[in-house]
C-alpha cells in the first residue's frame, strides 16, 4: 500500500477459516481490520481435515471444480505450511460400487497435466511432488506382494505407503486397481493455532473475542456501515469502510440484517473419532467409494497421530443427518435447522448418541478394514453446520459475492478462502483503498515463520480446551517426503 493511500476500515463478522484469513491477509497489506468472532477462540466452526487437492473424493462433480480445488489446495498449502499433513489418499472402489476403476482414469490424467502445467507456470507450486508421481495405480498382484512385505515405520516411498492398506484391507469386498494420489490431510486444531498466533503479531488487525455482532447499518451516504456489536456485555458501535460476512453458516442473518435476499443451503454434519488401540502404523488416508445418502455412502478413514482415526460414513445415521440439509425461505435468507441440530451446535451430544452413531461408522470402516472392528471410540465427534450458496447441494468450489461495500464469504471448502479474498481485494483496488500492485501478493512467510512448538502447543491447548484428545492436534507427516 503507498503511504498517501488511506487506510480503510475493514469490519469482518466471523472468526473462521474464511474470516480469519482475510484478516491475516488484509492487515497484511497495510488496512485497518477489525475481526468480530462470538466466540473465544478462532475456528471453531466446521471441522475439515482434506485439503481436497484435486477434489479426487467427489466423482460427481466437474472437471472444472477439480481443477479450481487442485489450484486453491495447492495454494493454501504454500500459505499455511505447517497445518498439512504431507501423507498421501488411497481410493478404492467396492466391488458393489456401480463405477469401474477406469472411470477415475481421465480425471486423475487431467489432474496430473494441469499440476504439470502449474509447476511450469511457478516451480514453488511443487508442493505435491513430481507431478508424473500425482496418482498411482495399484493391480491385486502388486498389492498381494506388498502384504507379505514389512512395515515401514515411517513410509517414505509410495509402495510403502500401501503396505498398511495390502495387510488390513478385505480383497474381496474391493475392485482392482487402487489408486493412490497425492492429497494431503488438512489439520483444523494447527489451522486455528497458526492463524491466531499469526494474527497476535500484526497491530493493525484487532481481534474482538467473546464478541457477538448484532446489526449493521448502511451510513446515510451509503459509504460504509455502522456495526453494533456485544463486547464484554456492553453494546457498542463502529463505523467501518467495507463489511465482509464470513459469518459460515449463520451468514443468512447477516444478509437479513442488511435486508438482502439470497438463496443458500446450509447443512449439519458430523466425523466420528476413534482410538485403534495397538495400531502404531502411520496410514495413508483412505477413502471407499459409495453413493451419497445411500446405505453404501463414501467411508473415508483419517489417520492422526497415536492410533487416532477420524471417520466419515456419507450415510444418513452416520455423517448425513434426516432433516440436516436445509434451504433459505422468501422470507429470510437464513436456512433454519432444527433444534435438536442448535443444540448440537451450542452445547453438545448425548453420550449414547456419540456412542451408537461412532460405532456405526466403525462398523461402514470395518467392512472393508475387517481389523478395524477392534476400533473404538475416541472422543465426541467433530461436526458442525456449513453454508452453501445457492441451491445446488452438490457445489463445492466457492468463494465470494459482492454488492456495494460488502463481501459475502462462503466457502464450502476451506482451500478457497485465499481465492475468497483475491477476489475482495481486487473490490478493495476498485474503491481505491489498496494499490494494484498489492493483488495476489502472498506473504508466503507470514505462517512459515512461527515456531513449529509454538503451534504445537497452541494446537494442543485447543483440543483440551474443545474437550478432544491432544493426538487431533499433530501430524504423522511434517514436511513433504520429495
Ligand atoms: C463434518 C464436516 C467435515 C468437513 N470436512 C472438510 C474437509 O475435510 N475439508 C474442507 O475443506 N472442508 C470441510 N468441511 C467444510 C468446512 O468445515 C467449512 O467450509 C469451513 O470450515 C467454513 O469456514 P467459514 O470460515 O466459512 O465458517 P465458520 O468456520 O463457520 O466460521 C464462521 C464464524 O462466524 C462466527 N459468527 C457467526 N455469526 C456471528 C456474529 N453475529 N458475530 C460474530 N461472530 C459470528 C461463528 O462463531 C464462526 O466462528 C467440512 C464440514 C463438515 C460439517
Amino acid at each position: 500500500m503507498s503511504k498517501t493511500m488511506y487506510k480503510a476500515k475493514i469490519a469482518i463478522v466471523g472468526g473462521g477459516v474464511a474470516g480469519a484469513t482475510a484478516a491475516l491477509y488484509l492487515s497484511q497489506i497495510g488496512l485497518e481490520v477489525s475481526l468480530f468472532e462470538k466466540k473465544q477462540c478462532l475456528v471453531n466452526g466446521p471441522p475439515f481435515c482434506h485439503l481436497h487437492a484435486g477434489g479426487n473424493l467427489y466423482r460427481e462433480i466437474s472437471d472444472d471444480q477439480c481443477i479450481t480445488l487442485l489450484q486453491e489446495s495447492i495454494d493454501f498449502l504454500r500459505f499455511y505450511p505447517q497445518v498439512v499433513d504431507y501423507r498421501p489418499t488411497v481410493i478404492v472402489l467396492p466391488k458393489d460400487d456401480k463405477g469401474k476403476p477406469e472411470d477415475l482414469l481421465p480425471r486423475l490424467e487431467l489432474l496430473r497435466d494441469e499440476y504439470d502445467a502449474l509447476i511450469k507456470v511457478d516451480p514453488d507450486n511443487k508442493v505435491l511432488g513430481e507431478s508424473a508421481d500425482y496418482f498411482k495405480l495399484f493391480d491385486r498382484q502388486k498389492m498381494e506382494r506388498l502384504r507379505k512385505a514389512k512395515i515401514v515405520a515411517v513410509p517414505s516411498t509410495i509402495d510403502e505407503w500401501m503396505i498398511p492398506v495390502a495387510k488390513n484391507i478385505d480383497f474381496n469386498k474391493v475392485q482392482f486397481p487402487l489408486f493412490i494420489v497425492q492429497e494431503y490431510g488438512l489439520n483444523l486444531f494447527r489451522l486455528a493455532a497458526s492463524v491466531t498466533l499469526a494474527l497476535e503479531k500484526i497491530s493493525n488487525c484487532q481481534v474482538f473475542f467473546n464478541t457477538k455482532v448484532t446489526d449493521i447499518n448502511e451510513n446515510a451516504q451509503k459509504e460504509g456501515w455502522t456495526v453494533n456489536y456485544l463486547y464484554k456485555g456492553e453494546h457498542r458501535e463502529d463505523h467501518f469502510d467495507y463489511l465482509i460476512n464470513a459469518a459460515g453458516f449463520r451468514s443468512g442473518k447477516v444478509d437479513d440484517m442488511l435486508g438482502f435476499k439470497r438463496q443458500r443451503l446450509v447443512e449439519f454434519k458430523a466425523a466420528y473419532v476413534s482410538k485403534w488401540n495397538n495400531q502404531n502404523t502411520i496410514w495413508p488416508e483412505v477413502v471407499f467409494y459409495g453413493e451419497r445418502g445411500t446405505p453404501q455412502g463414501m467411508a473415508q478413514f483419517t489417520p492422526y497421530p497415536g492410533g487416532y482415526f477420524q471417520l466419515h460414513g456419507m450415510t444418513k445415521n452416520i455423517t448425513l443427518f434426516t432433516e440436516g440439509l436445509v434451504k433459505s425461505s422468501k422470507q429470510s435468507a437464513q436456512p433454519e435447522l432444527n433444534r435438536d441440530f442448535l443444540e448440537k451446535l451450542e452445547n453438545n451430544w448425548t453420550w449414547s448418541e456419540t456412542r451408537e452413531r461412532s460405532q456405526l461408522a466403525i462398523n461402514h470402516l470395518s467392512q472393508f478394514i475387517p481389523s478395524f472392528a477392534l476400533g473404538e471410540v475416541g472422543s465426541k465427534p467433530l461436526y458442525g453446520a456449513q453454508q452453501i450458496p445457492g441451491v445446488d447441494d452438490t457445489l463445492r468450489t466457492a468463494d465470494v459475492s459482492f454488492e456495494h461495500r460488502y463481501a459475502r464469504c462462503e466457502i464450502v471448502k476451506v482451500s478457497s478462502a485465499l481465492s475468497a479474498v483475491d477476489a475482495i481485494v481486487k473490490e478493495l483496488i476498485k474503491l481505491g483503498y489498496v494499490d494494484q500492485s498489492l493483488y495476489q501478493k502472498r506473504d508466503f512467510t507470514s505462517i512459515k515463520s512461527l515456531k513449529e512448538n509454538d503451534i504445537d502447543a497452541y494446537a494442543q491447548s485447543l483440543c483440551r480446551a474443545r474437550e478432544y484428545p491432544i493426538s487431533l492436534a499433530g501430524r504423522n507427516v511434517t514436511t513433504p517426503q520429495h
